[in-house]
């Protein structure tokens, strides 16, 4: 494999061009405007050099890391890649959309792989004539620093297109887990219920939040507490991802946290909103 295309050029587009282009590939990155690749490019470049001045890549690599890394506007542009992976807005319609387009412009045998956090791979590989080159590769923020993907098989996906991006993802320094097509995989089943209860435990007055970031922390060695990690992540997404538990699963253990709800109501968002749990002043 040679030649990689990535559709989105946020957070994870931006760190998934990052890692394919260090490790040799040729990526061609995708977003609908080029200012959004420019934006991209300025975060890549900023993280290689990062890189450098740690001593994981030598300094005269940065040029040639970003050589590789040519930028489209147009899907058509990912048309000679063998593998596609998709980190565009986490929406079903856009992903299905891009999905179905990719389909269409790639050769049979390219890899269509999503980096999706709560949509069913199954269901987006559905929209395509190949649902068995259908995959996901879900990274994790920041995709350069961290070591796990989870490689989910949708119902569908063959052993060949699962071996691969496995081989694949540990070419990218990656260590990678088979998981299976389920609301969530294994990462957000486990991660979001867990910061939920933290909120419960916020809104039932247990203990103060500082308290039980340092219960996680301290007691079960956590790096960050799950509040603290709900900031980070946004509560946005950790309050969508619920809600794609609680409906896909059916089970009232997933309900969100109605603390959660109010927060996100009020655009207390998390580090981005410089508001959540925690003040980012
Ligand atoms: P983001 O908002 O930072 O970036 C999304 C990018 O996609 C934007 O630049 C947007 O312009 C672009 N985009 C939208 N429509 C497009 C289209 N039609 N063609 C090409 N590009 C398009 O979002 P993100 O945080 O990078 O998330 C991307 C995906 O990765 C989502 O599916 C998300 O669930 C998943 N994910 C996110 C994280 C995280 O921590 N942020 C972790 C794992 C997985």
């Amino acid at each position: 494999m040679e030649h990689i295309g990535v559709i989105g050029g946020g957070t994870m587009g931006n760190g998934i061009a990052h890692v394919f282009a260090q490790f040799g590939y040729a990526v061609t990155l995708v977003d609908i405007k080029q200012e959004f690749l420019d934006r991209a490019l300025v975060t890549i470049k900023a993280n290689l050099e990062r890189q450098a001045k740690k001593g994981i890549i030598a300094v005269n690599e940065v040029a040639t890391i970003l050589g590789r890394i040519v930028t489209a506007t147009e899907l058509k542009a990912v048309a000679n890649g063998e593998l596609v992976v998709e980190a565009a807005t986490e929406e079903p319609a856009l992903k299905k959309k891009i999905f179905a387009e990719l389909d269409a412009l790639c050769p049979a045998e390219t890899i269509l792989a999503s980096n999706t956090s709560s949509i069913s791979i199954t269901e987006i590989a559905a929209v395509t004539k190949r649902p068995e080159k259908v995959i996901g590769m879900h990274f994790f923020n920041p995709v350069p620093l961290m070591a796990l993907v989870e490689v989910i098989r949708g119902l569908a996906t063959d052993d060949e297109t699962f071996n691969t991006v496995m081989k694949l993802s540990r070419a990218l320094g990656k260590k990678p887990v088979a998981v299976n097509d389920y609301p969530g995989f294994v990462s957000n089943r486990v991660l979001m219920p867990m910061i939920n209860e933290a909120i419960y435990c916020v809104m039932e007055g247990v203990a103060e939040k500082e308290a039980i970031d340092n219960v996680m922390k301290l007691g079960m060695n956590h790096p960050m507490g799950p509040l603290a990690l709900a900031d980070f992540i946004g509560l946005d997404v950790c309050l969508h991802i619920m809600e794609v538990l609680h409906r896909q699963l059916g089970d009232d253990k997933y309900r969100p946290c109605p603390l959660l709800r109010k927060m996100v109501a009020a655009g207390h968002l998390g580090k981005k909103t410089g508001e959540g749990f925690y003040s980012y002043a």
